[in-house]
């Protein structure tokens, strides 16, 4: 009895210090908001950065280049085959160095992998009990479990990277792209449920809580470029 008004307390506290009055509420906001920085940033030089991750593709520019170079497209990346199927005209992209703007979208890539992208999510996410641990002491079993939470993510995503890079699953069986891509999506939802945000609120603080729903976001995001 003590424990759950205890908890309740808690989930109050902290709803109050993201300014919301519920943790749906809070969950919600924080859900509408968009996230620019991809993972894929981490790998970009200098003059690619700033642009949304979305918008970015590699092109060969037989402009002022006349070499590989990131671009900027004129609307968001459709994915792989849809954008390489695209009636000539319908996307380009410029240039990011020179201005040049293409338009021969069937030769266009990107070479930032998601297993790189997911390799480096999990670096961060690994790190987040030492960067955000709610420090105060919690009780019983329940504690444990939330502090299982990060290194469990962390487990599932390393086992997506394998899949990517294998074609096997962990049972050494074929698997599929979309299987690795709605296995992370699962992942990506369960963490997203509000009896899992109250789990993590006992272990992180509520910046370290906001986060880690930022980086399921980018996995949300790397997941669905898995095709
Ligand atoms: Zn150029």
């Amino acid at each position: 009895m003590f424990w759950r008004k205890k908890r309740e307390k808690d989930k109050k506290k902290e709803a109050d210090a993201f300014g919301f009055t519920s943790q749906e509420e809070r969950f919600k906001a924080l859900e509408s908001l968009t996230f620019a920085a991809s993972l894929a940033h981490a790998n970009l030089p200098a003059y690619a950065r700033t642009t949304p991750s979305n918008l970015l593709i590699q092109i060969l520019c037989k402009g002022q280049c006349n070499s590989e170079r990131w671009a900027r497209l004129n609307k968001p990346h459709p994915g792989k085959s849809d954008l390489k199927n695209a009636k000539k005209g319908e996307y380009r992209a410029t240039c990011l160095k020179c201005g040049y703007v293409a338009v021969d979208n069937h030769n266009w890539h990107r070479q930032v992998s998601e297993a790189r992208a997911l390799q480096a999510l999990k670096s961060e996410i690994a790190g987040m009990p030492q960067k955000y641990s709610a420090g105060a002491v919690t009780f019983g079993a329940g504690a444990s479990k939330a502090q299982e939470q990060i290194p469990t993510i962390c487990a599932v995503i390393d086992d997506a990277i394998n899949a990517l890079e294998t074609g096997l699953d962990t049972h050494n069986l074929p698997i599929k792209k979309s299987q690795i891509a709605d296995g992370l999506k699962r992942l990506v939802a369960a963490t997203r449920q509000p009896a899992f945000i109250g789990l993590v609120s006992t272990a992180l603080t509520p910046t370290g809580v906001s986060e880690l729903e930022r980086y399921m976001n980018e996995l949300e995001q790397i997941a669905n470029k898995i095709l």
